[in-house]
Order: structure tokens, then C-alpha cells, then sequence
């Protein structure tokens, strides 16, 4: 079906498809210079001191919660309405997520919560920029302050938002900031992700686990060959993995990174279009951004006033070919996660209203305004 709207989609212009030719083209498909490049155009952009890029989202938070230290007995605070990857890289380090409910409005973790969720065990938090609306990273700073707590803020959703006046990825509250690359997000490199960090040692561990474990610099040798050893010397310090990512990948993150800011342009028009159509609905409620914020619009998140409507609405949605999703399902209520901790419906409230009421209408930059028309018609359909 031709017509269908999507409810997210990634541009790509002859320019993007070029710089990947290039990188077809040259010496190095993988551990290139295109791979330096993009990290410090990226490093560049967020203002911060280093960009670790990686094969996934996924990975980039597997790595971040490793250099953080997370292991066997820890505690991590993960909200619950985001992707299963947040909690999941927890338990790639054996240790166990404790969710923390939502701000009713945001989506994000809320921090008075996340004070009181706190125990000597809590190694980590992954806050989430739900939607591409940051989380309240200043106010996580402060709850955890005094403590030997890292905070890592999840921003696959927010890649070229703002907090408070700076740019998502700066690290000036989180620890390490981790971004996907993947299609639906706000920019791409088809599979893709990265952590930033302003701290030198973390950088040093997250390049050296993304690459097996392996190091290269002789003044970090310390095993029984490194003597007189030659320039084929390295030395494994690590269990490491493979999670680099490749010179095309990266090549079309430079070329994406140059339309970031005509990508989130776009997505605002998109925004303020849909405010304005939807604006005198009392049966909806519409997005927030908080004052000082700029969200990136990964998401255009509606919620019902009426939850019990949501499915029925939905389903007009999709049989209409709007390709409407809903973000999340509440992570605690997973299978894996009621098997691993026994929470019930009913536990995180916030959360679980949220969840209830939300629908993802179609936000991307080439969305047009006549399909957003039709979005906007058929939503009203449904909703009379
Ligand atoms: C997409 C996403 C991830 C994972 O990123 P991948 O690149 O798909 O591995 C992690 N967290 C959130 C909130 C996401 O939306």
C-alpha cells in the first residue's frame, strides 16, 4: 500500500549516498579515518571532549553501563517507558534494573522518585530523553549527589535537542550520554550509536571494550612479552567485544550530521502544525516541553483523555494507513522483567497511565502538510 504514513523515516539525499560511495571506494570499509571523523564532527556538535561510536544504541548503553562499573549485585535506575535496551544493557552486566516511575507529563524518569528508589547498591542511572524531551538531568544530579553513583543519560531519542541552554551529549550532568543512529531516530547511519563522555579514562575503556578488550599504547603494556616486543605488540586487558562500527556507516554520519539542524527545523514545523490543527481538542492531550528544553521530536506523542478509547482509535489509525505506534510498553510488565522482579500491574502508575493513553502520531522531516492533513483528519474521525 502505497499511501501509508509512516510513523517515522529517515531523509537521505544524493549527497549522503555519495559520501558513502566515497568510503566504498577507499582503503578502509572499517576502523578508518571516516570513523574518526565522524566522532569528532559529532564530539564538535554535542560540545563535548569525546564521541565513542559504535555498532548500536544498544551497545553504546552496554559499554556505558561496563566503564560505569556496573557488575553482579548492582542496582540500576531505569524508567520504564522506553525501549527494552535501556534495562537490557543492565543485565548485560549481571546486574539488576529497579524502575522508577515517570513524570506524568514528560515520560521521563521523575527525580524525586529516582531520590527515593536510592540504596547503597544503586552503581548506575540511565535516565531517558523520552520522546527527545531530556530528562531532568540537573535534578538526578542533585539526588545523587555524594554518592558512588554514574549517571548516564539514554539519548536516542534526543540527538540535537537542548538542556538547559546546551546541547544533549555536552555531559554537563550525565556522565556519559549514549545515542542511536538507527533509521527512525534524528539522524542515521542505518545501524549506529555512540557514547560521549567528558572523562579521559572512560573514553580510554569505552574504545578499548568496543575493540575486544585490545590495547595499543606501549605506555599502557604490562604483560610478561611486552619487553623488546615490536610494532605487532598489543596487549588483551579486557573482555572485550566487537561493537565498532563501519567507515560507510560513519561516512553517512558526517553527511547526516551537516542536515541535523535542517532535520530538527522540520520536525518543529511539523510539531507547531500539529499544535496548531489539534489545538482546540479536549480529548487529547498534546506533548509538553518544558521551558528549558529543546526537545529533538524523535516522537510526536499524543494521549487520550479517555484511555479506553486508545485501541479503537488506534486500529481507525492503522486501517486507515497511518502507521501509528505506541512508545512503550511498560518495560516492568515484560515477561523477562515479571519472571526477573514480580511487579504487577498497578506498581508504577505513572507509567502504566501513560502507556494507556499514548499514541505516536507520524513525525519525520519530509512529512508533508498535506499528510499531516490526513493524519489529522483521520485522527478526527476516530476520535468522533
Ligand atoms: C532505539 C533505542 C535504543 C537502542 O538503539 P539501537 O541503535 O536500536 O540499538 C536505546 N534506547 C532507546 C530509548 C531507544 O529508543
Amino acid at each position: 500500500m502505497s499511501d501509508r504514513i509512516p510513523y517515522g523515516r529517515q531523509w537521505i539525499d544524493d549527497d549522503d549516498v555519495a559520501e558513502v560511495v566515497g568510503a566504498l571506494r577507499s582503503p578502509f570499509l572499517t576502523q578508518g579515518p571516516r570513523v574518526v571523523e565522524f566522532e569528532s564532527a559529532l564530539a564538535a556538535r554535542c560540545e563535548v571532549a569525546h564521541a565513542v561510536a559504535v555498532c548500536n544504541g544498544t551497545a553504546a548503553l552496554h559499554l556505558a553501563c561496563l566503564v560505569a562499573g556496573v557488575g553482579v549485585g548492582d542496582t540500576v535506575l531505569v524508567p520504564p517507558i522506553t525501549f527494552v535496551a535501556s534495562a537490557n544493557a543492565v543485565r548485560y552486566c549481571g546486574a539488576m534494573p529497579r524502575f522508577v516511575d515517570v513524570e506524568p507529563d514528560t515520560g521521563n524518569m521523575d527525580p524525586l522518585l529516582a531520590a527515593a528508589a536510592l540504596t547503597d547498591d544503586v552503581r548506575a542511572v540511565v535516565a531517558v530523553d523520552m520522546n527527545g524531551h531530556p530528562a531532568d538531568l540537573a535534578a538526578i544530579r542533585t539526588a545523587v549527589r555524594g554518592r558512588d553513583v554514574v549517571l548516564i543519560e539514554d539519548a536516542a531519542h534526543s540527538v540535537g535537542g537542548e538542556y538547559r541552554g546546551r546541547p544533549v551529549g555536552c555531559c554537563e550532568y550525565a556522565d556519559m550520554t549514549t545515542m542511536s543512529f538507527h533509521p527512525v531516530k534524528t539522524m542515521t547511519t542505518a545501524e549506529g550509536g555512540a557514547v560521549l563522555t567528558n572523562d579521559d579514562d572512560y573514553a580510554a575503556a569505552l574504545r578499548r571494550l568496543r575493540e575486544h578488550g585490545i590495547e595499543r599504547a606501549s605506555s599502557s603494556f604490562t604483560g610478561p612479552l611486552a619487553e623488546g616486543a615490536g610494532a605487532w605488540y598489543h596487549e588483551m586487558h579486557a573482555l572485550g567485544y566487537n561493537f565498532r562500527i563501519t567507515d560507510m556507516q560513519c561516512a553517512l554520519g558526517v553527511s547526516q550530521l551537516r542536515k541535523l539542524d535542517s532535520f530538527l527545523e522540520k520536525r518543529r514545523a511539523v510539531v507547531a502544525r500539529y499544535r496548531e490543527m489539534l489545538a482546540d481538542r479536549t480529548d487529547l492531550i498534546l506533548p509538553t516541553e518544558r521551558e528549558d528544553v529543546r526537545s529533538a521530536w524523535h516522537l510526536f506523542p499524543v494521549r487520550l483523555v479517555d484511555a479506553s478509547r486508545r485501541r479503537a482509535v488506534f486500529d481507525h489509525l492503522r486501517d486507515a494507513g497511518i502507521m501509528v505506534n505506541v512508545h512503550y510498553i511498560p518495560v516492568h510488565l515484560q515477561p523477562y522483567y515479571v519472571e526477573l522482579l514480580g511487579m504487577e500491574p498497578g506498581s508504577l502508575p505513572n507509567a502504566e497511565a501513560y502507556y494507556a493513553a499514548e499514541i505516536s502520531l507520524p513525525i519525520f522531516p519530509a512529512l508533508t502538510v498535506a499528510e499531516q492533513e490526513r493524519v489529522v483528519g483521520v485522527l478526527e474521525e476516530a476520535l468522533a
